[in-house]
């Protein structure tokens, strides 16, 4: 089980106070993702740290990014990328997600790939059509990598409350395996409430937690929820 908090933009729990939280917890990889700032503090504080995002080239005129091995260097274990919000917000396309991954993992970084279809695309029957669009290249680029994981996040389920039901999320994670095998991660208003439910289907092998990672107690109460019984 890994359990990976996505902080956003938001400077999210003391890392020295959450890791010391987490001491004991057996069974579940607990990631942190910060935003760049937070990433030093993170890795001096002992926590599996990994970036927003990574850019593919090691090094350019690429205002705003920032390469794998810079982060490679802090300490830093992996990368997401394709979050819908860089999609939605920052004109992120399935084939520059995959260039990102396929760099990250070259490089020696660990990648959480997102994926997810908006409510229009849901509402339209193209779910497994978006996602194969979405996974198509990552596959093509990065094959069913070690240390590729991917995320199925609703793009209606984030950050909105609306959780999807753990049925929907077992079918398209199955969906998601056959187009490519390696763990998949559930994503979308994730909570200390929903998190068993969730990840008590078969599929579902972790969960990408937003709002409910900016603090330490819901986040612990998730990964614990993880953890084998
Ligand atoms: C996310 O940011 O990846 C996410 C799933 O957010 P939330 O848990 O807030 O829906």
């Amino acid at each position: 089980m890994i359990i990976a908090g996505n902080w956003k933009m938001y400077v999210g729990p003391d890392p020295a106070a959450l890791a010391a939280r987490l001491v004991g917890l057996e069974g579940v990889d607990a990631i942190v993702c910060p935003p760049f700032t937070g990433l030093a503090a993170c890795v001096e504080a002992g926590l599996t740290t990994y970036a927003q995002n990574v850019h593919w080239a090691p090094e350019g005129p690429f205002t705003g990014e920032i390469s794998a091995p810079m982060l490679l260097d802090l300490g830093v274990a992996g990368s997401l990328v394709g979050h819908s919000e860089r999609r939605q917000h920052f004109g992120e396309t399935n084939d520059g997600v995959a260039r990102r991954a396929y760099a990250a993992l070259e490089s020696g970084l660990a990648v959480i790939a997102c994926v997810g279809e908006t409510q229009d695309e849901r509402d339209a029957g193209d779910m497994e059509s978006v996602l194969s669009l979405q996974v198509g290249p990552i596959r093509d680029a990065c094959g069913a990598h070690e240390r590729l994981v991917l995320a199925y996040e609703p793009v209606w389920a984030i950050g909105t409350g609306r959780t999807a039901t753990p049925e929907l999320a077992q079918r398209a994670h199955a969906f998601v395996k056959t187009l490519l095998d390696r763990p998949v991660l559930y994503g979308g208003s994730v909570k200390p409430e929903n998190a068993a439910e969730l990840l008590a289907q078969p599929d579902v092998d972790g969960a990408l937690v937003g709002g409910a990672s900016l603090e330490i107690e819901p986040f612990a109460a998730i990964c614990t929820a993880a953890a084998p019984a």
